[in-house]
């Protein structure tokens, strides 16, 4: 190794170059690759945001509450595609499903695994997927976003499955929690397990401003992709993810209300209870949020 040797910036192309050739053998891109993907990827899922996390989940969700996953990008094909992955983009790939973008393809994938698993669980949990590719009208009452904001305003908890465009254009993976309700219980488990993003993130996006939380699965590139795209592995991999979501949900649904809450609120004696005032809460005090 002439590591204390500057590369020429002639040897410096070349190595940049060999990393878009399709043909090269993977273990010759590996090693080339091998620096790269250890100081940026240490989990199947890459990257997590780096972004500042300034919120914090503790708004509380009944045991059985109603969980709506939908795969982001749904119904907006053609107009906010989502992420052509890395693949596609810059190695010239076929895309998974030529009528829609490989990112809408990972989340109709991995909202399956998790609705799935999530019920064998024993999870109050279901999807909605509008089926029509391209609706213009956000508002339009068949769209994910408006199916969710009623769920929402109804009780339950929605959440929208991305996966993040690649290089310098995404950030990680990571949930971005809703603004138009306090983030609950639930945002703050998924951001433990997957990491977080800024609560407006981008001025405040569709999802959030109508109660829905965005999970980024990660970026769309490197092994997440890679794991993704092999025939051989993708299976294994959406299930090893798909648990992840789902025991973030349950350990979500199942988190006790914060010590604090607990020595603030007048306990009365066990026979009483249901015939006295609720001690207001003051995480869901509307104002703040
Ligand atoms: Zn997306």
């Amino acid at each position: 190794m002439h590591a204390l040797r500057p590369l020429r910036p002639a040897t410096l192309a070349l190595a940049g170059l060999a990393l878009l050739i399709p043909g090269l053998s993977p273990a010759v891109r590996a090693q080339q690759l091998g620096p790269v993907v250890a100081s940026t990827s240490p989990a199947l899922t890459g990257p997590r945001s780096n972004l500042p996390k300034d919120w914090v989940g503790l708004r509380p969700l009944s045991s059985g509450v109603a969980i709506l996953v939908m795969p982001g990008h749904a119904d907006s094909q053609g107009f906010g595609s989502g992420a052509s992955g890395e693949a596609v983009a810059l190695r010239g790939a076929r895309p998974m499903d030529a009528a829609i973008s490989d990112e809408l393809f990972w989340n109709l994938a991995m909202v399956e695994a998790v609705v799935r698993l999530g019920q064998a669980r024993g999870l109050n949990i279901r999807s909605y997927d509008p089926g029509v590719r391209s609706i213009a009208n956000a508002n339009d009452a068949r769209t994910t976003w408006s199916v969710g904001k009623s769920h929402v305003l109804a009780g339950g908890y929605a959440l929208e499955i991305h996966h993040d465009a690649h290089g310098s254009a995404g950030v990680g993976s990571g949930l971005i929690p809703p603004i138009s309700t306090a983030p609950s219980r639930i945002d703050e488990s998924l951001a433990s397990e997957f990491g977080a993003f800024p609560r407006w993130f981008r001025d405040g996006l569709g999802a959030p401003k109508r109660g829905i939380a965005i999970l980024e699965i990660g970026k769309l590139e490197g092994q997440l992709e890679a794991s993704l795209r092999n025939p051989t592995t993708r299976q294994a991999t959406i299930e090893t993810i798909a648990q992840r979501v789902v025991t973030a949900l349950e350990k979500g649904v199942a988190a006790q209300p914060p010590q604090t809450v607990i020595t603030e609120a007048v306990s009365p004696p066990p026979d009483v209870v249901g015939s006295v005032p609720r001690v207001k809460d003051p995480q869901a005090s509307s104002g703040a949020w």
